[in-house]
């Protein structure tokens, strides 16, 4: 497959691809098949795996294997135009066109920006017995974490809190499990979601702490208003804020969020996508992967019509009500969508077939290459 004219004149361009999130894996895997001609493509990410955090509980309890829950990205960088990166982007400066890195800096022609986002708490660096859920690519390392220990506490009650704290208790049957949240589990799910979880949080002997606003950890317990929580692991699970990268000339909003245009655009090459962004048009959107997901193809799409001159911009809105489905990790799901829920092996069965098409890639489709097809 072959690529035609460039926009902006024949010679050496550069694409770096900064961060290997759910739309970059996506763009390099239809880069990797052309001939990319005068093109060269860069991709700086600090891991070398990306993971599919819907996969996660099933990994943790024994369903999938690392290689059916994340992507290599070496597997993906195998055009001689494309150059892997390990490392830890600091900076990115838009009037410079440079991306800052640990160690080098990297110019650009086009920038696509797939990093993610960080946990919003930090109680200290991660340590043998404090993780984090978030970033990302910890995710490896938290698989045994509850191996050999008799407790572990997952600070926040959130879908993936919940989630975590079943599938350990599947995977370690004897561990004490307790879950702490400053409010309710599951404030963002309807009633029905919310009272299924508590019934099998119950059954499964995993002990809720309510209104417990954890303050600070020291050593292996944790402090909170009227109270202390001991632990051998604890596991931070707290919802999400911008990544520690200085967007210079950038606008970014108080979480450390970039602000881009419906059309993903931050500047006039430079797009981003995913949990880092903050679109103009939707400031409330929630950071969720389902939303990462939808916004991919339009990545794509608007990645290549600036960089080949094809097609037309396309623009991104959100899905309204979107599809939830939390692992229970007992060969069943709770489904959650609009006020209605169930939990059930039906509910699992949605959720494997919907991870297991996305991991088999087939979210741009075959029509959208034939367009770079040569005639
Ligand atoms: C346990 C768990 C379960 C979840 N389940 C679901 C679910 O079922 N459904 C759902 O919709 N959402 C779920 N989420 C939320 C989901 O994980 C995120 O919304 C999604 O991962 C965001 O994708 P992204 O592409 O923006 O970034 P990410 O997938 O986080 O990728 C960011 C990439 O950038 C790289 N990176 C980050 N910082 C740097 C840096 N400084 N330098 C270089 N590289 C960097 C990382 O290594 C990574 O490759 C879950 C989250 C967790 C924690």
């Amino acid at each position: 497959m072959s690529l035609g004219i460039y926009k902006w004149g024949d010679f050496m361009k550069t694409l770096v691809l900064a961060g290997c999130g759910h739309g970059h894996i996506q763009i390099l895997s239809k880069l990797q098949e052309m001939d990319l001609n005068d093109l060269k493509v860069v991709v700086i990410t600090n891991y070398d795996r990306q993971f599919y955090s819907g996969m996660l509980p099933g990994y943790i309890n024994g369903s999938f294997s690392l290689e059916e829950v994340s992507f290599k990205v070496e597997d993906y960088c195998k055009n001689p135009n494309i150059e892997l990166i390990f490392d830890e982007i600091v900076e990115i400066d838009k009037n410079e066109n440079v991306v800052i890195t640990r160690n080098e800096s990297y110019s650009f022609d086009y920038l696509c920006m797939n990093l993610g986002s960080k946990s919003i708490e930090s109680f200290g660096p991660e340590t043998e017995s404090l993780h984090y859920v978030k970033p990302i690519y910890g995710f490896k390392e938290l698989k045994d974490i509850g191996g050999g220990q008799d407790s572990l506490l997952i600070i926040g009650g959130g879908a993936a809190g919940v989630e975590l704290a079943l599938a350990y208790g599947h995977k370690y049957p004897g561990l004490n499990i307790t879950i702490a949240d400053k409010h309710d589990i599951l404030l963002k799910f309807n009633d029905r979601t919310r009272k299924l979880a508590k019934k099998v949080l119950e059954f499964r002997n995993i002990n809720v702490m309510y209104g417990v606003d954890i303050d600070h950890i020291d050593g292996n317990t944790a402090y909170y208003d009227g109270g202390e929580i001991h632990f051998d692991q604890a596991l931070v699970s707290t919802g999400v804020t911008g990544v520690d990268i200085n967007y210079k000339g950038f606008e970014v909003d108080e979480r450390n969020f970039l602000k881009v245009n419906n059309n993903l655009f931050a500047a006039d090459n430079i797009l981003a996508i995913g949990d880092m962004v903050h679109i103009r048009e939707f400031p409330h959107m929630p950071k969720a992967g389902v939303f990462a997901i939808r916004m991919t193809p339009i990545l794509v799409n608007n990645v290549f019509h600036v960089i080949f001159g094809d097609g037309e911009l396309e623009s991104y809105v959100p899905q309204e009500r979107y599809l939830q489905i939390i692992n229970t990790s007992d060969d069943k799901a709770i489904l959650s969508w609009g006020p209605f829920a169930m939990h059930n092996k039906l509910a699992l069965k949605i959720k494997n077939k919907i991870d297991m098409n996305y991991m088999k890639g087939n979210l741009v489709t075959d029509s959208f290459m034939k367009r770079f097809e040569k005639k």
